[in-house]
């Protein structure tokens, strides 16, 4: 390598330093620390309140696609819901640098499920549903926490984990996707062309969402899975950024799924 090219190189990266230096310390990647108890820095911008179809979600997250043209769900055994009620996958502290969510703000915050009484527990297994039937109890609502509950906890709105879930739901109720959809004639049951969808969506919030999609194995089918709604730090509507129909083909019709029936002791389909 020639002299003149080492020292081009040297100037750019200065030139890339600089440039990052110059940048808001908002929009700067959190630096995690090394000691793994350490409180990370992690200002954020926006909250990410990401639903899902919970149907669909239960296909995808027990891998039971095999039981996706059957009458009735393997799912949940509390399963009889309302078709429009979808559920929260998670609340997600984001920034605009990484367009990604912060994760493990803090490790010292434990889960603890003695702070979530009945009434409240009530209200998340319904809304806030473990599609996975964990092994340990709590075991998606302290993942959700822990990973994301702990950078929400700097904003008093947030703070504490009880408020948390609380708030959480509240969201939920005043922004279901399922209902939202509903008023602009989007119904389960039904297929629509992903612009037709993403369109529904935009009237529906007044903003652009983030579209997933899962790809049954079996049929190729692709279902509506999740859907991201993004907020400011008032909870207002914002146009989420970034990549917004990722896992979704634009080329086939999406299924929006109704929920099964819950399975009886003679149609339970083999898991
Ligand atoms: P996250 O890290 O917040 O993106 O959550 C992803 C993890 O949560 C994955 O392990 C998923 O399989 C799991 N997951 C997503 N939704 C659910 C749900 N409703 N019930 C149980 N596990 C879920």
């Amino acid at each position: 390598m020639s002299l003149r090219t080492i020292l081009s190189i040297g100037a750019l990266l200065t030139l890339l330093f600089a440039a990052v230096d110059s940048l808001p310390k908002k929009y700067r990647k959190p630096k995690l620390p090394a000691d793994p108890d350490a409180i990370v820095d992690t200002d954020f911008d926006y909250y990410v309140l990401a639903q899902v179809v919970p149907q669909v979600q239960c296909y995808k997250v027990n891998n039971l696609w095999k039981a996706e043209n059957s009458s009735c769900s393997p799912c949940a055994s509390s399963w009889a819901r309302n078709d429009l009620d979808w559920t929260v996958h998670g609340l997600w502290p984001s920034n605009l640098y990484s367009d990604r969510f912060l994760g493990n703000c803090n490790r010292t915050a434990r889960f603890d499920g003695e702070q979530l009484d009945a009434a409240l527990r009530a209200q998340l297994e319904y809304h806030w549903t473990d599609l996975k039937r964990a092994a340990y109890r709590d075991d998606f609502w302290r993942h959700e926490w822990e990973k994301h509950g702990t950078c929400a906890m700097r904003v008093d709105a947030l703070s504490g984990m009880r408020n948390y879930f609380q708030r959480t739901i509240e969201l939920l109720k005043r922004f279901n996707v399922g209902h939202h959809l509903e008023k602009q004639g989007v119904m389960p049951g039904n297929h629509y062309d992903f612009d037709e969808f993403n369109d529904a969506i935009v009237k529906a919030y007044g903003a652009r969402a983030k579209i997933k999609c899962a790809k049954s194995p079996t049929t190729g089918k692709q279902y509506v899975n999740e859907v991201h709604l993004c907020m400011d730090r008032s909870f207002e509507m914002i146009d989420c950024t970034g990549v917004l129909a990722g896992s979704c083909s634009k080329k086939k019709k999406l299924t929006y799924a109704k929920n099964a029936n819950q399975c009886t002791n003679k149609t339970v389909i083999n898991e």
